[in-house]
Formats: structure tokens, C-alpha cells, sequence
């Protein structure tokens, strides 16, 4: 029996209206039962609804390697343009996204999940890092310092590195490609994109914008893509020698694996990997402000995000009462289909999601932990979609499951009597990339940011908001099992370039350092 093709006549208004009905690499015309074994496609399906997208053609080990053979030469031409001049490039990149900002945010949306707001929302973030690499592209300094020697000085300065691997993953498949290679572009790097498989169509769209722009100004093969399995691609693409940078970002399992594979071959790498964020609430803080911020932080893209609020740690005096506010608040959040403007949180992106948040919910209760909302499905909408839910901790704060990052919107609840034991709790699990206190007092934030370092162990500790929606501005990053990388703002564009320090001797003497004789 032959089986209808799932979308052939029908393909999605945002995969016109973003070209990617006419991609080489995008199948219209699948049945939905493509596998990357059998057919070489990988098939891309709506997690608010089930259905399939679109399919989407894999690349091989030939395919990579051509890919990143180009990447090798157009990085030598390009590393002689001059950085200004690449400003200018991804500053028409920026101009483009923001002519596509609403199409690019829903097809994000549609595909990844998160509601509208946010998926317009990440593809702005693209745009903001483009406009501070235009900036950066005139600042790429390096400092001079003085020389020990006669007649000599000392400079350092900053030069194009090579191309740069950047793998990434499904919950942010625009703006953490748009943090690396905007950065990456204006120092003077190629890259070569490898994002996560199940939200490719995201990336498709995005490169391509990217790489037509690139190539209107006679700069071709600087933005690229390879779209693979992690054993075909993944693997090899680490392994690699040619990419003396991976940018990696995903688990902490792919982490660990890609980190040791690269440090294999002493190349450099930035890993942005999972995090188990905490907010910590006083009880003299503002609680409507706390209120709003961890729902947002806790609910927001269904959990999704890398600094998802996941543990919220709360002052014994106030925590029935906080928690039966919460707990309401949660019961009026709308969930349904992320492209519905009145949505505000969507699903989940697959089966399999659905069923670590289910383990998750009924392990933390078996250990002790108290379901005070959510913990289930909801099923007859079609999608992955769950409630979302709050466990509230046994009176001895003893709930291991919370150690876990459940890449879903499960918010456990904590409680304590001083403010140490408050940090202590925040920093005891392995993950360290966001944290937050709400508190009306200046000594308890100072001491949350300590700078004997004593206060949150995170990357970024945030004083009256939640652990979630960063700024580009700043650097992006967590510590221990985070993986130590930072991205985006300040000066993580030193990652993306190699430093050299000069010394000139503008005399006639031999002079040696440490005043070493030789003669
Ligand atoms: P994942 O680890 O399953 O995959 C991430 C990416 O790594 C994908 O592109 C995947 O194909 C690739 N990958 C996996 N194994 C590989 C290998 N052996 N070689 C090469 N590539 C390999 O993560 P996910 O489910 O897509 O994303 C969720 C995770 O990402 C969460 O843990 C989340 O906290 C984390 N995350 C972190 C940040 C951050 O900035 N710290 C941002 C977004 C997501």
C-alpha cells in the first residue's frame, strides 16, 4: 500500500515565505517515515501539533568534508579583509533579520515551540549581537606594555583564528548560532553550523540569510552549514583538526564528550552546557516582583531554557503563602499551540520529553517530594504539551531528583532559615550558570555577590530578577559542570581570536630578558 504524502501539497506559509519550499536541502514532499538510515532525511515535526514539517536532506562524511574544505579557504581569503569591512557585513545581516524578524520568530516557534513573543523574541537577540559585533569591529584592541629592555617595546594584538565549529542546540537554534558567528564574522573567522536535528529548519532559514548576504558582497562559504547525525558529523566534525575551535552548546553529556574530544587534539573549546538555576527570595523582598519573575522564569518556554528557574528556595516564614500564590498562577497559564497569540506557554519538543518529565515528576515524589500543582500531560490537543508543575520539597530538603536539570517546567521548592544555608542550597548541585536573590536589602545582595567569591558560584548572579532572559551585553556562561564557556557580550570575542604578543627591538643591541649574558 503506498502512504499519502504527509505534506506535499500543503507545505507550511512560513516555509514559503521564508524560501525553504525551494532549498535544495528541504523535502516538501515526504510521508512522514523518512529516516536518516533509510533515505537520508531527517523528518521535522510541529511539537504543538505532531505533524510532520518537513524533511530535510543529511549531509554525508563527503559533504561535510567539502563543506570544510571551503571553510578552509574562504577563512584564508577572508581573515585579509579588513575587521571594519566584516562589521559591515553582518551589519547588513542585521538589516536583513530585522526585515524578516516576525516570519524567522514564528518559523523559530513553530518548529522549536517557544510562543511567538519569544521566538521573535530570540531572533532580536541575533540582531542585537550583530549591532555590538558592528561596534566591536573597530575595537578588536590589543594593549602595549613596556619593555624591560632598551630599545625595544611590547604589544599584543589580536588576529582571525580559523574556521569555528558551532554546534547547538534545539531550544535556541537562532540566537546561539547569532552570538558565535556574528563575533566569530567580525574577527575574522568562518563557520561551519551544525544544529541540533530537530529543529533545522530554523537554521536553514537563518544561514541562509546570512550566507546571502556573504555572498553578495564576493564573501562566499563564510556562513555554512552541515546538517547530520552526531556519529556521521558530530563526531567527525570534533575530531577535526581544521576547526581550532568548537563552540558546543547542549547537556552536559555532550559536553563532557565533545570537550574530551577536542582537548584529544588540543584545540580550544567553549562549552555552554546545562544548568540547574536556583532563585533565592528574602523575606523582605518585593513578592509581587518575585512572583512574576519566577513564573516567567520557571514557565517560560516551557521550561526549555538553559536558565529555566528549576529550584526556588524560599524563607521558611513565607514560603506557604508564596507557594499558594505561585501554585494559582500557574493554574492560569494558558498552554496550547505556540503560534496562538494568547498562548503563554507551548509544548514540550517531542514524546520523549514528555516522558523524562513524567520519570522526573513521579521520582521526586517517590523520594518524598509534595506535587502542589501539575505533574501530567495534557492530552487531545495533539501536541507534547504538560502542566506545568511545582514539588515542594520534605521538611529536611532532601529531594535528589532536584540535582537533575529535566529539560521541562518543574520547579522544586526549598526552604531555609539563614541566608548561608540559602547560597549553600543554591550552589550544591553540579550545574553553575544562573542564579537570583530578591531581597529589599543591600547587604543580602552584596553578600549573594560577594566578591571574596563566597556568594552564588553561578556565571551570572542576578539581584531583583529571575535566572532567565539575558542581555547580549554581558558575557554568557556558566561554571563547573556549565562547562566554563562564555559567549556573546564584553570580551568573549577574544575566544574567537588567537593572541599574539610582539616584541620589536628598534635598536642595534642584543639584549636578552633577565638580563642573560651571552657573549
Ligand atoms: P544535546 O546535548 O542533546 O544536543 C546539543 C547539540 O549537540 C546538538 O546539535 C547535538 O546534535 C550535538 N551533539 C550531541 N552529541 C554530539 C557529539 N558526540 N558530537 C558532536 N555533536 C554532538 O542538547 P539539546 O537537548 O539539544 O539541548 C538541551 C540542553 O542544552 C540542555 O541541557 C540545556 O541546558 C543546554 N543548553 C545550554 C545553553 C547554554 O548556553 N548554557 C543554551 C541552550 C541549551
Amino acid at each position: 500500500m503506498t502512504q499519502t504524502p504527509a505534506t506535499s501539497t500543503r507545505p507550511h506559509p512560513l516555509l514559503v515565505s521564508l524560501g525553504l519550499v525551494d532549498h535544495p536541502r528541504v523535502v516538501i514532499d515526504i510521508t512522514g517515515n523518512e529516516t536518516p538510515e533509510s533515505d537520508g532525511i531527517i523528518v521535522v515535526t510541529n511539537p504543538s501539533t505532531g505533524e510532520p514539517l518537513a524533511g530535510v536532506r543529511l549531509d554525508d562524511k563527503d559533504s561535510y568534508e567539502q563543506t570544510t574544505a571551503r571553510s578552509v579557504e574562504a577563512f584564508k581569503k577572508f581573515r585579509l579583509v579588513p575587521a571594519p569591512k566584516r562589521g559591515e557585513l553582518v551589519r547588513r545581516i542585521g538589516v536583513e533579520y530585522r526585515n524578516v524578524l516576525e516570519e524567522l520568530g514564528s518559523l523559530l516557534s513553530l518548529e522549536m515551540g517557544k510562543i511567538k513573543a519569544e521566538g521573535i523574541g530570540e531572533v532580536q537577540e541575533t540582531i542585537d549581537i550583530a549591532d555590538f559585533a558592528v561596534g566591536l569591529s573597530r575595537q578588536l584592541t590589543g594593549i602595549t606594555m613596556p619593555s624591560e629592555r632598551p630599545e625595544h617595546t611590547m604589544k599584543e594584538q589580536w588576529l582571525p583564528l580559523g574556521p569555528v565549529g558551532v554546534i547547538t542546540a534545539f531550544n535556541f537554534p537562532n540566537a546561539v548560532w547569532g552570538w558565535n558567528a556574528m563575533l566569530a564574522a567580525v574577527c575574522g573567522d568562518t563557520t561551519v553550523w551544525k544544529p541540533s536535528l530537530l529543529t533545522p529548519l530554523t537554521a536553514i532559514a537563518t544561514n541562509m540569510i546570512a550566507e546571502k548576504v556573504a555572498s553578495e558582497m564576493g564573501f562566499e562559504d563564510i556562513f555554512q552549514l552541515v546538517i547530520g547525525t552526531d556519529d556521521v558529523v558530530g563526531e567527525t566534525m570534533i575530531a577535526d583538526r581544521r576547526y581550532p575551535l568548537i563552540s558546543a552548546t547542549g547537556s552536559c553529556r555532550m559536553g563532557r564528550r565533545v570537550g574530551s574530544v577536542v582537548a584529544g587534539r588540543l584545540g580550544k573549546c567553549l562549552l555552554e552546557l546545562g544548568g540547574n538555576n536556583a532563585v533565592i527570595i528574602e523575606p523582605d523582598a518585593d513578592l509581587d516582583l518575585a512572583l512574576k519573575s519566577t513564573v516567567f522564569g520557571a514557565v517560560g518556554t516551557a521550561g526549555q531554557r538553559c536558565t529555566t528557574t528549576r529550584r526556588l528556595i524560599i524563607h521558611e516564614s513565607i514560603a506557604d503563602s508564596f507557594v499558594e500564590k505561585i501554585v494559582k498562577a500557574y493554574e492560569t497559564v494558558n498552554i496550547g499551540d505556540a503560534l496562538d497569540d494568547s498562548v503563554l506557554m507551548g509544548p514540550l519538543i517531542n514524546e520523549q520529553s514528555v516522558q523524562q518529565f513524567e520519570n522526573a515528576v513521579s521520582e521526586a515524589v517517590k523520594q518524598g517530594g509534595k506535587l502542589m500543582t501539575g505533574g501530567e500531560r495534557i492530552d487531545g490537543k495533539g501536541g507534547h504539551f504538560v502542566k506545568p508543575t511545582i514539588i515542594r520539597a520534605p521538611a529536611n530538603n532532601e529531594l535528589p531528583m532536584a540535582y537533575n536539570e529535566t529539560f521541562a517546567p518543574i520547579m522544586y521548592v526549598f526552604t531555609y532559615k539563614t541566608l548561608e544555608e540559602a547560597i549553600d542550597m543554591q550552589n550544591s548541585v553540579d550545574q553553575g550558570l544562573s542564579s537570583a536573590i530578591f531581597t529589599g536589602s543591600s547587604n543580602s545582595a552584596q553578600r549573594f555577590l560577594a566578591p571574596t567569591g563566597a556568594g552564588s558560584d553561578c556565571g551570572i548572579a542576578n539581584v531583583n530578577l529571575g535566572t532567565s532572559g539575558a542581555e547580549i551585553g554581558g558575557a554568557f556562561g556558566g561554571e563547573k559542570d556549565t562547562g566554563g564557556g562564555r559567549e556573546s557580550g564584553s570580551d568573549a570575542w577574544k575566544v574567537y581570536m588567537r593572541r599574539q604578543t610582539c616584541t620589536i627591538n628598534y635598536g642595534t643591541e642584543l639584549t636578552l630578558a633577565q638580563g642573560i649574558r651571552f657573549e
